[in-house]
């Protein structure tokens, strides 16, 4: 008999001691490790909404009693029967979907669970039960049919998150939002840690310095996912997700560590860890699953007529970085040839024709790329005073990102609007067909979010406003994200910035708010 309560840890179930041995813990009477006690709440990392289609989503937990264990199994060595209830109220008097899955210790005791069958443009809320325990309560959401002549869509935009730098005010305040959905953009956890001497940290990762090994990414995620605010806001709202580069390593690039010393086979196991406690920690399709160091992640999601949205890869498949040096392959503000490279690719051969078929094929009303990195061409200050541009972004990328917005003008794609982060400032830009002359066609606007938590940019960019014409708003002291309404017309766009990442408590406000109007590429003020 299922109790589904209010999931607080006073509840053990008699089951209890039957469980702790069906999940390999400890017999009765055997000493218990403190770290591995069955009586302890498994839902200790929430749940999530994910991959929403016009009859279900995806549903996602993660058993983990023990979040932090050391050998990253989150307490747990067997599998673990859970079971689940959907329901269109949230009540749950009127559940339309019910069972049990395994949660297995090959898949961390992650559950994907795919729902399907549901009628399209309606909420429902959903819930696990596992050792007894009832997990928080999650609001999820079908998309509209793909024909429904839906007026109206809110998305909120979110990356750059150091657990260390700051609280996640911001993912709370997201969460109140009242959004159809969720981007995430990248560096959703960082793979380093500060250095023990650095000053006004809010808290420290669990394990210092790098994660490298399975256990250490897992941890990391975990710990992430212990954050009340993060959690509320994937209770609060179906996301969609893609990786930059700290879900694996600061500035790496496909097999290539930044790391000029570490040979590929090396990197790509660290990779496949990697790839895999990312997956273990989303709410992905089970195709998502990754092989080895492989993984697909880029894909669509349609909602009606409004609108679709297009998530991008920009780590796995790509050339590495121009204009390397002998000693590092981090990126770097500089100039060479190697940049403009017809050869040399961002989103490597396949996704970039999938991309291009895919600008051919739109006909929603707006067409939204959500990605990682700043399309916009950026002109900026190198250390020495020089002028360039930074090689790990798109601008080390440049015949690519020709390829792709040539291929956006030719397609005559309906309102694309590009999404991105990574650059933890506020960006407002005119994606140009020739960037070097600012009389061309605007071929699209993009929105750039700033960090969650993660530091403000140095003094590199502070003239990049006056160096740039494209760019028509830049700020580079805020934290916070961007909530996006669009509608049959128009999309607004507010830049939300909390007011202290070092507050707990911190407020939100609206910094500034763009638009772009159906059939005029480009940002507006609002
Ligand atoms: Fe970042
Ligand atoms: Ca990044």
């Amino acid at each position: 008999m299922v109790r589904w309560n209010s999931g607080s840890a006073a509840t053990v179930s008699p089951l209890t001691d039957r469980r702790r041995l069906l999940v390999g813990l400890a017999a009765p009477g055997a000493v218990v490790p403190r770290r591995a006690r069955a009586s302890i709440d498994p839902f200790t990392l929430g749940v999530a909404s994910g991959a929403p289609s016009p009859d279900g989503f995806v549903l996602w937990t993660r058993l983990a009693p023990d979040p932090l264990a050391p050998d990253g199994r989150g307490g747990l060595s067997s599998p673990v029967r859970t079971r689940f209830e959907v329901a269109a109220d949230d009540g749950f008097r009127r559940i339309v979907r019910q069972g049990e899955v395994w949660a297995t210790p090959q898949d961390g005791h992650a559950i994907h669970l795919e729902v399907g069958g549901l009628p399209p443009d309606r909420p429902y809320w959903y819930r696990f039960e596992a050792l007894g325990h009832a997990s928080p309560v999650g609001r999820a959401r079908t998309a509209p049919d793909v024909a429904a002549d839906n007026t109206r869509l809110r998305f909120v935009v979110a990356s750059c998150a150091h657990w260390e730098s700051g609280w996640f005010s911001a993912y709370r305040h997201m969460a109140a939002e009242a959004a159809d959905l969720v981007l995430f953009l990248g560096d959703y956890i960082y793979e380093y840690s500060h250095r023990p001497e650095r000053q006004g940290l809010v808290r420290r990762h669990d394990r210092q310095g790098d994660a490298v090994t399975l256990a250490d990414y897992r941890n990391r995620y975990a710990l992430y996912r212990t954050d009340p605010d993060l959690q509320a806001l994937h209770a609060a709202a179906p996301c969609l997700v893609t990786w930059d580069d700290h879900e694996v390593q600061n500035d790496y690039a496909n097999r290539w560590s930044q790391d000029a010393s570490t040979p590929t086979a090396e990197f790509l196991r660290r990779r496949a860890a990697a790839y895999r406690a990312f997956y273990e920690h989303m709410p992905l399709r089970p195709w998502a699953r990754p092989r080895g160091p492989d993984m697909r992640l880029h894909g669509r999601t349609r909602f009606g007529r409004l609108a679709e949205f297009t998530v991008l890869d920009g780590r796995q498949h790509r050339s590495p970085q121009p204009c390397q040096t002998a000693a590092s392959r981090r990126g770097r503000v500089t100039l060479c040839d190697e940049m403009e490279d017809p050869r040399r690719s961002m989103l490597g051969p396949r996704q970039e024709r999938w991309l291009e078929e895919r600008f051919r094929r739109a006909d929603a009303r707006w067409n939204v790329v959500a990605q990682d990195l700043v399309v916009a061409r950026l002109e900026q200050t190198a250390a020495d005073g020089r002028v360039g541009h930074y090689t790990d972004g798109w601008d080390g990328y440049q015949a690519n990102r020709t390829r792709m917005l040539g291929a956006l003008a030719d397609a005559r794609t309906p309102n694309p609007v590009f999404l991105a982060g990574d650059i933890h400032s506020f960006w407002a830009n005119d994606l140009k067909s020739d960037f070097r002359d600012p009389r061309s066609p605007t071929v699209a606007a993009e929105f750039v979010t700033t960090s969650i938590t993660a530091d403000n940019p140095g003094r590199g960019l502070a003239d990049a406003e006056a160096r740039n014409p494209h760019v028509r708003f830049l700020d580079l002291r805020s934290h916070g994200y961007l909530v996006g309404d669009l509608g049959p017309q128009r999309l607004d766009v507010a830049y939300r910035k909390v007011s202290d990442r070092r507050d707990p408590n911190a407020t939100v406000s609206t910094l500034r708010r763009f638009a772009v109007e159906t059939g005029r590429p480009g940002v507006m003020p609002a």
